[in-house]
Order: structure tokens, then sequence, then C-alpha cells
């Protein structure tokens, strides 16, 4: 390696050879003043000599920079981000707070033509979401124009081959770029605003080609709530560290939900990510960038396998030969360390940059080394041949146990040994070496600056290609075995089927409904049935949504779920339709979101609202909180309706009721007097959300479901748990899926000594959002457990969720109970699984009208439930199908695997899925998987909220007591 890297970077510091003058690289100082009329508004540029010197100083090694980034040119009335930031991008030890990342883009968007910023919305904190827009004069001025020819190659219908050459021919691809997705990835949102600077006002013939080509807009901060609150951190605590993370703790929240799962939100319910995906609909680029950091020293996506086949032949062409080409010149550059293919695949459609693939564009992605916040870092990269990369955790790290992991958690084929060569990593970084922000900024400018260049080598081929996947997106669907999908009308329950279309339109799928009865080989569908045809731009998106998801090798790993069907995680009826009828089926577009429209027959006095299984019934008990509200323990029948047991009876106001329940998209009767079924009030519960500090996002998924219903609850953290008189306080605790082990639960983040508070300041307002604390580690502890044990036998309801069950059966709060996991040999990314319900008349099952349901298989402990009461008896002669308590089960196997993938099914072969067991004068009830997972399995939210809501009239066929032959004993 050695015997070319040493010319390469003598190349790189000539600069003044021939093979970079070709390739549009001209020394600097040259190509600087060379300034174009164009610039006559920005006036005259020169390099900026404090800036080279400051950047030689702050990279850690020669080879870390490149001769892209060694120099920046300074410009009369155009303000680099020193001007605005007060130093140079890079600084070690300085990070940029939100409000003045914006105020650098609006003073550059101000002092030149060639930037221009707009808002695409606000942040969950209310900081204004932007996009900024990079390019000559002449792009920016037009960009209304440039964004019709986009939008003529996104939906390519209306055009011909021929005018779709015109359109290319005088187009201009968007290049997006975005940083700051995850808050502890810090660099790319620094680097960004140096990038914009550059490609605004740089003279050299590279980077005039991109201006010209190419539009690039940028998302400089695409989670700016977590940018600012990990910010505040670093400064209180993470500007001091030495080597690696001292503190032992990372920054508890980064936005107000959630943390890596920004970059999983499949049906964008962070008004963050919503808004990127309203804007791209509206702008098409043809490709987005997404920058990560975490891997060393850059990796460049290439789609590797498993891929989603339904995705275009064109763009596995591309994404290789864009990663291959940054690999290619920055190692021409010198720079080592850069590498491809071996870390994320082209499986799940869920990655925030994935909206781009998915509607016929371009996903990319780096993950570029880190630093500890923006302090220079001592990498070790060990053995080459050593198992591992010892490097540490940049960027990402914060405590948390597994399934919060960071990007590095679950490779696709295990991490494997960056420091180790490779096919697709021919020249790795090894050894210790420091390492730095600027290091950072060079290697992102550099890989970025050159997928650019790419770019405005070829912008036809990449507009010829954006077109062709789009076209060959709305011919598959009229020679594709699938030509579309029925959502039949008449379902039971309308509000989930209205949330199914309503996403489906959000990611611009085109949704009709049918004029008339449909009849097609798949069988009749009355008028009114939504119609989801697949010849249409985003028809293959449509598939991969709706279809079930056949893992294509089941050898092989997944980086993230391998399942996610839209129809089984909202347990709505969609039928896959072969017939190609359906493309000529005469429907009336859906042009708007469906709205709820529920309906009230009669007057009252006393109300019936159907429990069909909507989730927002409990949003209606809570609306409707001043009236008296019941649940029938029965099905009860009036006229031709059919009320299902859980169904409500409201006595009280029509003028109350009427409206709470239409706007809900609920069926309700009026009736002269109850009806004669055994009923329980459905009183109101206090509730409380445990969350350690630790592992915060998946309690952020409960806490954004519960806020979306309107279920009012506390969120409390060890403190409060220690205090104890928890009963006198709550009826129900819920305590999400967090932290992987009832252990580690209990005792989170690790106390060092020196406390770690979470507290907002005068200083560092951010902090102590959602919660605060003097000090978060050292978790609840053994008198947390005794808390919550006493909760429940004083009467309270205990619900565990997920990994949180581990906790009762671990610290013997349900003696009968022992969790166990899978073994190595199981594998399973989320698959959609059969679960049996054993109790249906348990109001757990409320709403759910038939004995199989399809749920995601969560990862969370194998449940043991004890038969006998004495280990010492020995098994029963017997033993009963299911153990008393057992109310949901999974059948396990092969069979029941409806989606994804389920390496080693017969190892959950008749676990149970959901157990109730007794505590005192309490219960706790434990969900072996996650009924509230992401934004996702809306189905089983209800198996939640009816725990919630009839938390004191749950009925579980008591355990019985074991009979002994020896009482004594
Ligand atoms: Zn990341």
């Amino acid at each position: 390696m050695s015997q070319w890297r040493r010319p390469a970077r003598r190349l790189a510091s000539l600069a003044f050879l021939s093979v970079w003058a070709t390739i549009g690289i001209t020394a600097q100082s040259t190509g600087n003043k060379a300034v174009g009329a164009s610039t006559a508004a920005a006036g005259r540029s020169v390099d900026d000599p404090d800036f080279a010197r400051a950047v030689k100083e702050w990279t850690t090694k020669p080879e870390f920079s490149s001769p892209l980034v060694d120099h920046l040119p300074k410009v009369a009335g155009v303000p680099s981000p020193k001007d605005v930031l007060g130093h140079h991008i890079g600084e070690p030890k300085k990070l940029t707070y939100y409000a003045d990342i914006l105020k650098y883009y609006r003073a550059l968007a101000a002092a030149s033509p060639r930037v221009k910023v707009i808002s695409i919305g606000k942040s969950n904190e209310g900081r204004d979401l932007v996009v900024v827009f990079v390019g000559a004069d002449e792009s920016i001025k037009n960009l209304e124009t440039y964004r019709g020819y986009l939008a003529q190659l996104a939906d390519p219908r209306p055009i011909s081959d021929t005018q779709a050459r015109e359109i290319v021919a005088k187009a201009k691809p968007i290049y997006h770029l975005s940083g700051g997705l995850h808050s502890g990835e810090v660099g790319p949102s620094e680097m960004l605003m140096e990038l914009a600077y550059r490609v605004a006002v740089e003279d050299s013939p590279f980077v005039k080609k991109i201006r010209d080509n190419v539009i690039v807009s940028i998302t400089p901060v695409a989670d700016p709530d977590g940018r600012d609150r990990n910010v505040d951190w670093y400064y209180k605590y993470g500007i001091n560290e030495t080597e690696g993370r001292t503190t032992g703790a990372g920054v508890p929240y980064w936005g107000k939900y959630i943390f890596h799962d920004d970059n999983r939100d499949i049906n964008y319910s962070q008004i963050e990510m919503r808004a990127l995906l309203d804007w791209y609909l509206q702008w098409h680029p043809p490709i987005m960038h997404d920058l990560h950091q975490a891997q060393t020293l850059l990796y460049t996506f290439s789609g590797q396998a498993p891929q989603n086949p339904n995705l275009d032949p064109i763009l596995y062409g591309e994404l290789p030969m864009m990663a291959n080409f940054e690999m290619a010149q920055m190692a021409k550059y010198g720079m080592p360390g850069v590498w491809t293919h071996g870390y994320v695949d082209m499986w799940s459609p869920g990655y925030l940059a994935f909206m781009s693939s998915n509607h016929n564009g371009m996903i990319r992605m780096y993950e570029i080394q880190g630093t500890s916040g923006a302090n220079t870092t001592k990498l070790r990269l060990g053995n080459p041949n050593g198992p591992g990369n010892g490097g540490p955790s940049t960027g990402s790290g914060r405590a948390g146990g597994p399934g919060t992991a960071p990007d590095a958690a679950a490779t696709t084929a295990g991490r494997s040994n960056q420091a180790q060569r490779d096919w697709f990593r021919p020249w790795p970084a090894t050894g210790e070496f420091d390492w730095s922000l600027r290091n950072n900024t060079n290697y992102g400018e550099t890989g970025v600056l050159t997928a650019l260049q790419y770019t405005a080598a070829f912008p036809n081929v990449i507009l010829e290609n954006f077109y062709q996947k789009s076209r060959n997106s709305i011919n598959a669907g009229k020679t594709d075995a699938v030509a579309g999908f029925i959502i039949p009308a008449g379902q039971r329950d309308t509000t989930r089927v209205a949330v199914l279309v309503n996403m489906l339109r959000m990611q611009g799928i085109e949704v009709g409904s049918a004029k008339s009865e449909v009849r097609l080989k798949e069988g009749t569908f009355p008028a009114g049935s939504y119609v989801v045809k697949r010849d249409q731009p985003y028809g293959r998106l449509a598939k991969t949504l709706l279809e079930k998801q056949t893992y294509p090798d089941p050898v092989t790993r997944t980086y993230d779920d391998a399942s996610w069907t839209m129809g089984m995680m909202s347990q709505t009826e969609v039928r896959e339709i072969s017939d190609k009828a359906v493309l000529d089926l005469a429907v009336t577009p859906v042009s708007a979101d469906v709205k709820l429209a529920g309906t009230v027959s009669g007057t009252g006095p006393v109300f019936a609202v159907a429990h069909y299984g909507s989730n927002n019934m409990i949003t209606l008990r809570y609306r409707l909180k001043d009236l008296k509200v019941q649940a029938a323990e029965k099905e009860f029948k009036h006229g031709d309706a059919t009320f299902p047991a859980g169904s409500f009876i409201v006595s009280g106001d029509a003028a109350k009721v009427r409206p709470a329940v239409e706007a809900l998209g609920l069926t309700a009767v009026g009736l002269a007097s109850a009806p004669d079924v055994p009923m329980h009030d459905l009183d109101l519960p206090r509730v409380a959300v445990y969350s350690t500090w630790g592992s915060t996002q998946d309690v952020g998924w409960v806490r954004f479901a519960f806020d979306k219903f309107e279920l009012p609850y506390d969120l409390i953290y060890k403190d409060r748990v220690r205090e104890g008189n928890l009963k006198n306080a709550y009826d129900v605790i819920v305590i999400p899926h967090q932290s992987g082990s009832g252990k580690r639960l209990v005792f989170d983040i690790d106390s060092r000594g020196t406390p770690i508070a979470y507290k907002k300041s005068e200083q560092f307002k951010n902090l102590g959002m959602y919660g605060e604390s003097d000090d978060i580690t050292g978790g609840m502890g053994i008198e947390g457990v005794a808390e919550i044990d006493k909760f429940a036998k004083a009467g309270g309801v205990l619900v565990t969720l997920g990994a949180a069950s581990f906790l009762p059966a671990e610290f013997g709060l349900t003696p009968k109970v022992d969790a166990a996991r899978t073994t190595a040999a199981f594998y399973s990314p989320g698959a959609i699984i059969d679960a049996e319900i054993l109790q249906p008349e348990n109001p757990i099952f409320y709403g759910y009208d038939k004995k199989t349901i399809p749920v995601r298989y969560g990862g969370g402990p194998l449940l043991t439930v004890q038969t006998g009461a004495n280990p010492f008896d020995g098994p029963p002669a017997t033993p009963p199908p299911t153990p008393p308590g057992v109310l949901m089960r999974y059948p396990g196997g092969d069979d029941h695997v409806l989606s994804g993938l389920m390496r080693g099914a017969n190892e959950i072969r008749n676990r149970p899925a959901i157990v109730d067991q007794p505590s005192g004068k309490g219960r706790i009830i434990m969900f072996a998987g996650n009924p509230c997972y992401r934004w996702q399995n809306f189905g089983e939210f209800n198996l939640l909220f009816n725990t919630v809501l009839n938390f004191n009239d749950i009925k579980t066929e008591a355990p019985k007591p074991a009979k002994t032959d020896n009482p004594a004993q």
C-alpha cells in the first residue's frame, strides 16, 4: 500500500500535474484567480491564508486532507463561516448551535445570488426547518423552472420519450445533502456550511462545473432539537473529556421522542421527517445523500445484499458506481480508509434518505469517522488481522442497552474488521493516530465534492436514469405479476383503513375509490373500495409497503427490520391483485386525506359505541372523561347492528357524544336505556410511564402514541420510583420496552462516582427537557424494584412491554414466570408472525374479532409460566394445554411466519405472548413483544390501550392453587 500512497500524496500537493487538470482540479491559486464574470456581485476571490494555516494545524496527518479542501477562497462581500461564526469549520472544541447554523446560511444567502434558503416547517420544539439551495446564479434565479423539469421527469405519464429527452437537456439534477439526522454525529452539519460557501464562491474549474451543472440542496440539520441538546451536553460534559467518553453517559434525549429511529421512521411520524418528505415530493431531487458518522474512516453506501428486488436495476448499478468513484478518487488524493459494500444493505425502505429510492431516485449514505464531540480523539485501529475494530465509539455513542444501539449495532455480516483489507476496502486505515473534527470535515467534504464532481460530469445520465426509473415503475405495474392492491370497503374499523390510505397518499402514492362494485379474479369488492393501481410512478413503492416481505436469503442478516407489511401491521385487510383488469377500473382519485366520519344514529339518552378495534376508542374515553362510560362485557345487538364485547355504553348529553364520536370515525347508536348485558365502569386510571435515563427511545415511541391518542400520563424516572408511595399516585405503571434486560433496566447507567445532572440552566436551556435529574446514573436499583413490587401488591397494575418483561421475572415479582432468551441460532429482525388469543373474553382483546392475529415479533423474553406451584411436585400428570394466566401465545414454527424472516421459529413455539399474574391486590401484565413499536404496528396498539383502560376490570382465569400432597412443606 505504502509504495503508491506516497506518490499519491505528492501528486496532490503538486497539483499542477496534468492528471489533475484533466479532472478539473487546477492549483487553487490559479483557479481562484480566474474569477468569472458571474462573480461580479461577489467580488474577486483569493485564498484565505488564515484558513489554510488553521486547517493544516487541525488536520492530524497530511493524508487526512485533500487538495479539494485545504484552501478556501476569501471573497469580499460574501461571508465565510468564520465571518459569521468566528471560527473556521473544524476547529477543535467548537460546535455550532442550530440558530448560528441558520444565521450563517441566511447571511450567505443574503450576500450571494447563488444561495437561497427556504423554510419547510417547524420542529417539535419550534425550530425552523429549512432547505438551502446552492448553485449558479442562473440556477438559483430559475429554481422554479428546474423544479418543474424534475417534476415532469418524476411523473412522465403525460410526456413522450422525445419530450423527456428535451427536458433532460434543459434540466439540472438536484443533489440533496443532509446532516445532523443523528445528533451525536456532529461533523457533517459543520462541514456543510463550508461546502455551501465553497460551492457558492470558489472559481476553480472543478467547483465551477459543479455549480453550473448541479443544484446542491442541503438540510443543515435534520433533527435540530437534538442538535442543540447534544451541543449543550457537549459543552457541559464532553468538552473536558480527554480520551473517549469518560462521563459514562450520553445526553438522555436527542429529539422530543426518539434517537436513531428518526432514520427508521418508515411512516414519517415525526414532524421533521414528514416536512422533508413533503419537500421531497415537491422538488424531486434525484439523489439524497445522508451524512452520518460511525465508521472508519469513510464508508460510502453501495446498496449491498439483501436488496429489495422491487427497486430498479438501474439503481443497483448507480449505487456502487458512485461509491467506487469516491473510493478511487480519495485513494488518489492519498486518503486511506475509504471503503464501501460491507456495512448496510438495501432491504428496509425505512431509512430517511430511502425516500429518494422509494420514489425512483437514489439514496446515498456516508458513515464518516467521528470524534468525541469536537475533541480530538485517539483512534486505535488495532491489528489488521485481529478481530473487530478497536476504534472508540465516536459520534453515536451514548449510554443504552441493545435495541437502542447506534448505527454500528446491527451490521449485515457482523461488524467487519475495519482495519483489515478486503476487496471492498482496498486501503484500510490502521494503527493508532489522533483524529480531529477537521479530519472529519476533510473526509466528508472531499467525499461530497467528489460525488458532486461525478454528478456534474454526468448530469444528463443522472437525469435520464431518474426519468427511466420513473417510467419503468409505471411499466412494471402493467407487466409484473402484482398489478395492484384493493383495500376493501366495509371493513369493521374504518379508522385504521383511513390511517393506511393516508399514509400511502403521504408518500405520493395514488389511491382511488372504486366507483362501482369491483369484480376481479381475486373476488368481488364493494363500491368505495380503495384501489391502488401499480401503473403509477410510485407503484413500486406501493408494492414494497403492502406486499408480504419474502426475505431473499435467510442466511444473510439485515441492518434493520425484515418486514413492515402495512396491512398486517395495522390489521386491516389489503388484497394483492394479479388481475390486470384492476388497472382499468373506474375510480375517483382520493385527492385529500380520508376524513374520519363516524356515525351516530338515534338520540339517546344512552349511546352504544361499537368497539371494532379502533385505536380511537381510548381517545373517545378521554374526550368524554366527564361522562359515565362503561364497557359491555358481552356482545349485544341493536336492530341490525352487532356491538362486540368492549363496546362503550355512554350515558350523557348527545351534544357532547355526537361530535366526539363523529370526529373519531366511530359508530354509535342512541338507546332508550342501557343494554341488558354485564358491564363494568371504564374508570380513568392515573397512568405513569417509566423510563430509564440511558434508554429513552423505545419509551419515546410509547409516549408518542399516548400523546397522539390523547392518553394522559406522567413520565417518571428512577428518582420518583425510589421515592415510593407509587400506589397513592398511580393506578397503572407502564414500563415500555427498553434496556435489553431486567438487570440493565434496574441498574441502567453505571455510576462512576460523580453525579451527572440532566437539568436546565441559563447556559444549557435544552437540557432538563422531558424530565430532569441531579444524577441520571445508577438506575432505580433494588430499592426501586421493591417500590414497584409494593405498588402492584397494593393494588396497582404493572404493565411491562418487550425487554422490560425480563424485570418481573428476573427480580421475582412474578414468582411463577421465568424469562429466557432465544439461542444464538435464532434470528428474527422484526418478523410479522401469528399470535393466538387464548382468552378472547378478556378485556385486553376487546375489538379483536379473530382468534389469531398478526403481530410483530419484538425479540423480548421467552416466557414460561410454571403450571405447578411447587417445583418439587414435578410436572402434573396431565399438563393443561396452557398455564393459567397466559392470555396470548405464539404458535411458532415456520408456518406461522407471515412476513419477513425468522430463523429458528420453533424456538418460540407455544411461548406466552401476554401473561397476566396476580400480585397481592394488584397484577402484573407482561407482554413478550412490543405492542407499541415505532409508529408501525397499529393493529397491536389496542392490546396496550385496552389494558390501560380496563385496568381494574381485567378478568383473567385465576391460577388454580397448586395441589400438593404435603401441605406442611
Ligand atoms: Zn447516524
